[in-house]
């Protein structure tokens, strides 16, 4: 069973993130992390290989310093790992980023491409989506549990209040839920492995990708202002000495801001 795993270089969920003066999140001051959702499209990714055999490979669209932490998802068992890193990717938009990635996973073989069901930093939880469209494919969201068999996938899909089972038949994209898993932290003996493990580089030349097509030039949405949000006011407080004086205080309140 060939698994791919796409996983997303963050910024650390913790760290305060600025955009620049091109409202580009400034990625250069910020230590990154694996995309937190990502962490269990890994762990189901490597729990399906020690179940079923074959292999995993983690996929990743980012600048060079995306190798730490894909260290790290070697670090975890995945066996080899794919990275499109190119300069003229810089601020590549969504439809661009489905098609770097399904342009890579057309050379990568793959029975289940696994996801996260978002990004930390972007959050707009279109590329699974897109990469089924673009490839092809069927397409399981929020997947909570998943039991291969050898042509199809049974996912047990998270809905509100509870969960539904679909079967689809492989080749598909499977989004990952939070949650659906403890993922594994890296053992030292995965740390050491993951050090010799093959990180393959590819280029947009390589991909046979024009430049023009991806980056702040391909992407079709610009970002034209940004605002942070204002702070929260820690709000009023009153100390009525009684409950008749609490009642004015709060239909004062609510008069004022004309909800009565
Ligand atoms: C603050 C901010 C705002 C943005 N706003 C927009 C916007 O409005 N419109 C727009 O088109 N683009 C926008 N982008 C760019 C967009 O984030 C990137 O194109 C991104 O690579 C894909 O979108 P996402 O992060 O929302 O992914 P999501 O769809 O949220 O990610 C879902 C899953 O896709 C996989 N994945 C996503 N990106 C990669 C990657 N680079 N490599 C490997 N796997 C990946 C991961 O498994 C991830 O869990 C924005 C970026 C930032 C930082």
């Amino acid at each position: 069973m060939n698994i791919v795993v796409c996983v997303k270089q963050v910024p650390d969920t913790t760290a305060r993130k600025e955009l620049g003066p091109d409202f580009r999140l400034n990625r250069a001051a910020l230590e990154s992390v694996v995309n937190p959702f990502d962490e269990y499209a890994i762990e189901e990714a490597l729990r399906l290989k020690e179940a079923n055999g074959g292999e995993v490979v983690v996929l990743v669209m980012g600048p060079p310093s995306a190798e730490d932490i894909i260290r790290k998802t070697l670090a975890m068992g995945a066996d080899r790992a794919v990275h499109v890193t190119d300069p003229a990717l810089a601020g590549t938009d969504w439809s661009g980023t489905c098609a770097v990635l399904s342009t890579a996973l057309r050379r990568i073989p793959h029975d289940l491409v696994l996801t996260g069901t978002e990004s930390t930093d972007a959050r707009s939880g279109l590329v699974p989506g897109g990469l089924s469209e673009a490839l092809g494919i069927p397409l399981v969201t929020y997947a909570v549990k998943l039991e291969l068999d050898a042509e199809s996938i049974k996912v047990h899909r998270q809905v509100p209040g509870g969960y539904q089972e679909v079967q689809t038949p492989l080749p598909a994209v499977v989004s990952v839920v939070k949650g659906a898993n403890e993922p594994r932290y890296p053992s030292l003996k995965g740390i050491m492995s993951a050090k010799r493990k093959e990180i393959q580089k590819l280029t947009l030349a390589d991909l046979d990708i024009d430049p023009a097509s991806v980056g702040l030039h391909g992407a079709r949405t610009v970002v034209t202002a940004s605002q942070a949000r204002a702070e929260k006011s820690s709000g009023e407080v009153a100390r009525p000495e009684t409950p008749e004086e609490a009642a004015v205080i709060i239909a004062d309140f609510l008069q004022a801001r004309k909800y009565i």
